[in-house]
């Protein structure tokens, strides 16, 4: 406020300093003289015109900067919303994974950067006997135990996505045939090693079957998906809780 007075005085006085140099100049040019009646006009209407008007204008654009603050405020408010929400519309909400359009964006996206890396689908075994045994919350425990080994065996910065019900998908950046294959190994060696025990101190066991395929170059995300698919199914028929990638085989333990 006190900003605004001392600019509107400053004002004011510039054009009392105007208004008397023109009265001075224009009054005894015409021939009259510069009585005290035309100093007075000439000093006290614009500093009580101009001081008023200035005052009005600066506090109006102080008003508007405010406002402006304001808004910008509650658009960075916005945008950090925004960023929370769309972050949260890409997760899976049981296991906090990517959900299956944001898994398949991202490979999308990896792929465009490099051609390296491998894909792996990772499929709960017998699933359906969970729940059937125990019922569908305590499967949904199950199922939290195996997202949480499958991220334990995966590398810092692979992309993790719940892509089915019981099934999830890794993408595994930059990844070479044996890198992928040790990390599967790994996977289905964590999910082997929980100790699930729904009901008494009796431990059913949780396994995964996982099929894989290193990236080609021009492989695009559906042909990727449909190759390690037809391994998951080649893991499954021999018997699960087996990874497959490429043409090789390693036998559960
Ligand atoms: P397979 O080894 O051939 O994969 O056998 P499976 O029983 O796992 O496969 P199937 O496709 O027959 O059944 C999948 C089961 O997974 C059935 C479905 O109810 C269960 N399932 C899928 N999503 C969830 C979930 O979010 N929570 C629970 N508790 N169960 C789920
Ligand atoms: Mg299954
Ligand atoms: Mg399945």
């Amino acid at each position: 406020m006190s900003r605004i007075l001392l600019k509107s005085a400053a004002v004011a006085f510039g054009s009392v300093a105007v208004s008397l140099l023109l009265t001075l100049i224009i009054v005894p040019a015409m021939g009259f003289p510069v009585t005290r009646t035309i100093w007075l006009t000439s000093t006290v209407c614009p500093l009580a015109l101009a001081w008023i008007a200035c005052a009005s204008t600066f506090w109006q654009s102080d008003r508007l900067k405010g406002a402006h603050r304001d808004l910008a405020r509650a658009h960075a408010q916005l945008a950090a919303a925004h960023r929370r929400l769309s972050e949260k519309a890409s997760r899976d909400d049981m296991t906090g994974m990517l959900n299956r359009e944001s898994f398949f964006a991202a490979l999308d996206g990896s792929r465009r950067k490099s051609d390296r890396g491998a894909l792996l689908i990772i499929d709960a075994d017998h699933f359906k006997a969970i729940n059937d045994s125990f019922g569908h919350l305590t499967g949904d425990d199950a199922l939290l135990l195996i997202a949480s080994a499958i991220e334990r065996g995966v590398r810092s910065g692979d992309v993790l996505g719940r892509i089915g019900g019981e099934e999830f998908g890794a993408f595994l950046v930059g990844a070479t045939g044996a890198e992928a294959r040790r990390v599967a190994e790994r996977i289905r060696r964590e999910v082997e090693l929980i100790r699930f025990r729904p009901v008494d101190e009796r431990t059913v066991p949780l396994t995964v079957s996982i099929g894989g395929i290193t990236c080609g170059e021009d492989a695009n995300v559906s042909e990727l998906m449909r190759a390690a698919d037809l391994r998951l199914y080649e893991a499954k028929h021999r018997g699960r809780n087996l990874s497959i990638l490429d043409r090789d085989i390693s036998e559960a333990a």
